[in-house]
């Protein structure tokens, strides 16, 4: 056997032996290969080293595994841009660019914004992309997340304005002040949902899919003391698992918000809710 194989020939081995589809296999391919996916079709007879072909062999196993994608080439498309991911951070998904939809609308300009539990900093950072007149805070209680977060935002912000990164526990280290939006997406997956255990899910931070209780422990915590930091007339909009809508509706009216109201996301699902702090 020759110690090269061509891009195509590597494809069609892959496909042989394992039960990825063809578009995996490719993106798997495309980062061994440091390679586009587009040159993978205009330069499919290109040469790859015996090692590279090792390491796919390795991603592809670990794929049919059940790693996710995302972690295996080290990044996530979301909201138009390439985000680093890795184990510490949730993968972003399609459902959240909601939230940042919401966030780019009921922001006025030049106001400020708070992330909380920004993760990879997908939200925050696709803000900051679209808006280069806000002032924008986040924050995420873990010091892995944040290094993956300040990566992706010198990377993706480059030379605009950036964002005030702190590690903090909800608000805890947040310095006093008022924002004119707080956005979240908090872990919201209840204690015992059998999805923990199953897909993607079981190589995620544990930390950022559950609360480890009801699910709604977080928004407890986040609208409980969001009027310190939200200025007059500030949102606050947080995603919420297809089910959860009712109860965190409930909270925020309980605390005293309003303008209380849900929103679908593109598969039907209530996913967002949010309310106005008028006081
Ligand atoms: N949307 C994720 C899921 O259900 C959960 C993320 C979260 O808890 N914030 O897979």
């Amino acid at each position: 056997m020759s110690e090269w194989f061509s891009v195509d020939d590597s494809i069609a081995a892959c496909q042989q032996k394992s039960p990825l589809d063809a578009l995996e296999t490719r993106m798997l391919l495309s980062h061994v290969g440091e390679l586009s996916r587009v040159q993978l079709i205009t330069q499919s007879d290109r040469q790859l080293s015996a090692g590279q072909i090792t390491a796919l062999n390795n991603l592809v196993q670990k794929r049919v595994d059940g790693e996710p994608l995302a972690y295996l080439i080290g990044e996530r498309e979301f909201f138009g841009l390439s985000f680093k991911v890795n184990p510490a951070v949730l993968i972003p998904r399609p459902d959240t660019e909601l939230l940042v939809e919401l966030a780019l609308q009921h922001t006025p300009d030049k106001a400020s914004l708070l992330d909380m539990g920004t993760g990879s900093g997908a939200i925050a950072i696709s803000i900051a992309v679209q808006r280069h007149d806000l002032t924008i805070y986040a924050c995420d209680i873990s010091n892995d997340a944040l290094e993956i977060a300040k990566f992706n935002a010198d990377k993706l912000l480059k030379d605009r304005p950036s964002i005030a990164f702190y590690q903090s526990d909800w608000y805890q280290q947040i310095p006093p002040q008022r924002f004119n939006t707080i956005v979240s997406n908090p872990p919201y997956i209840v204690k015992d949902d059998e999805h923990l255990s199953q897909g993607d899910l079981r190589f995620e931070p544990i930390n950022a899919l559950t609360d480890h209780a009801d699910g709604l422990s977080a928004y407890r915590k986040i609208i409980g003391d969001a009027p310190a930091y939200l200025a007059k007339d500030g949102w606050l909009l947080m995603e919420h698992g297809y089910h959860q809508s009712q109860d965190v509706q409930t909270l925020l009216r309980d605390r005293g918000f309003s303008e209380v109201q849900s929103w679908q996301d593109l598969a039907g699902i209530w996913r967002v809710t949010g309310g106005r702090w008028l006081a």
